[in-house]
């Protein structure tokens, strides 16, 4: 009965939610814009006020970032639940404009610029509370309820998540994130485990020399550099899962100059702390090796996040959604994911489950090609109610715990 009706006030106001949706994607919120990323904070506030949330505008540390923005509603017990979005995309207007990359329906597709990640999420998320608010009322009131945006997601770093863990006292019951899920036909995927990445940097000096007249006596810091980037990419390992990606390598400025130096950046990623270690190891072996030939190469580690792997919090949260979803008939799987997001800080130091927003594809894509080997970011419109009627169903759960 209880389903019936949290189903019925999720399907009764979708057409409210989806037109939210439409204002907020209309609003540029690239990681930078942070005129935007306010309007979007603020806008979105405004709506969770409805609800009986308050919201905090907290100013990023970075000068050219938007406000993070944490939305609470105090209940009458000391159990927290808390629900974690982000604010901006990597999508710039110039982008949008060039590629007329903006909110659209087709079929059973929403398009747009944050649609899957993540403005469809923190619909979702309304959505959950709303219907909660609604049908059971009495459970909506014995629970604090924070809604963490995030206004630099895309630029993850510790900063929204540490202001975040200060709102967090009492007992944290769960920290929902709600990327979106992945479309994997006849099954809902939850995501319970996501890569470590360290990102480093390797600067290289080579000899300058004139081509023609002085060739034999340069040093040529840009092949030294292509060479790195051959072995350094080789350490990728398909049985470990550790992937090694050369994102960047530049070096030399004049055809008939011997390259002086050059530089590649890299990330590395895997799910495993021991093989990041392992792997940042081998990285310094190949180093060593070009310097003990006489080349000249210094590595610097510029970024380091450890891995969330499967864990005792997470697989407790993803027992119950998986139960929650047997009850609704939809199948409810485990997903172990590349890419980071806030729940990669969190979720050593509270029960973290992720991908409750809807179903989605091609975030951080904006071009869509004639041939269709190209499209554009979308969440799929029928998977919210049930997306969200999943994480009513699990909270439910949870409570009753
Ligand atoms: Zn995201």
């Amino acid at each position: 009965m209880e389903m019936d009706n949290l189903r019925s006030r999720l399907e009764q106001r979708f057409s409210y939610h989806l037109d939210l949706l439409g204002e907020w994607v209309g609003i540029n919120t690239h990681s930078a814009n942070a005129e935007g990323v306010g309007t979007l904070g603020r806008q979105t506030a405004e709506v969770f006020a409805s609800l009986g949330f308050t919201p905090a505008f907290l100013p990023s540390a970075h000068p050219w970032a938007g406000q993070h923005v944490v939305l609470t509603r105090p209940g009458r017990s000391e159990r927290v639940v808390a629900l974690v979005s982000h604010l901006d995309t990597v999508f710039t207007p110039e982008e949008e404009r060039s590629n007329d990359f903006r909110f659209r329906i087709e079929g059973d597709r929403v398009y747009g610029p944050g649609t899957c990640d993540i403005k469809g999420g923190t619909l979702t998320a309304l959505m959950t509370l709303d219907a909660l608010r609604t049908v059971v009322p009495d459970l909506f009131e014995t629970i604090t309820w924070v809604v963490g945006l995030n206004a630099l997601e895309e630029r993850l770093d510790h900063e929204f998540t540490d202001l975040l863990r200060t709102h967090l006292t009492g007992q944290v019951l769960a920290v929902l994130v709600f990327e979106a899920g992945s479309p994997w036909p006849g099954q809902w995927p939850l995501v319970v485990a996501r890569k470590g990445r360290v990102e480093f940097h390797i600067d290289v000096e080579g000899r300058g020399a004139h081509a023609g007249t002085d060739f034999w006596s340069g040093r040529n810091a840009l092949l030294d550099a292509a060479r790195l980037a051959l072995d350094v990419a080789a350490v990728s390992s398909r049985e470990r899962d550790r992937t090694v990606n050369v994102g960047r390598l530049h070096g030399g400025t004049e055809t008939n100059r011997v390259p002086h130096a050059a530089f590649l950046d890299v990330e590395m990623r895997t799910f495993v702390d021991e093989y990041l270690d392992e792997g940042l190891e081998r990285v310094r072996e190949i180093v060593e090796s070009l310097n003990a030939s006489g080349g000249r190469a210094t590595l610097s580690v510029t970024e380091r996040l450890r891995g969330w792997p499967r864990n005792p919090g997470t697989e407790h949260l993803f027992s119950i959604w998986q139960k929650a979803g047997k009850e609704l008939g939809m199948e409810v799987v485990p997903q172990e994911r590349g890419g980071l997001s806030d729940g990669s800080l969190l979720w050593a130091d509270y029960p973290t489950l992720d991908g409750l927003g809807p179903v989605g594809a091609n975030d951080h894509c904006s071009e869509r090609s004639a041939d269709g080997s190209k499209d554009q970011e979308y969440a799929v419109l029928s998977s919210f109610v049930p997306k969200a009627l999943l994480t009513c169903a699990g909270l439910l759960r949870l409570a009753h715990s």
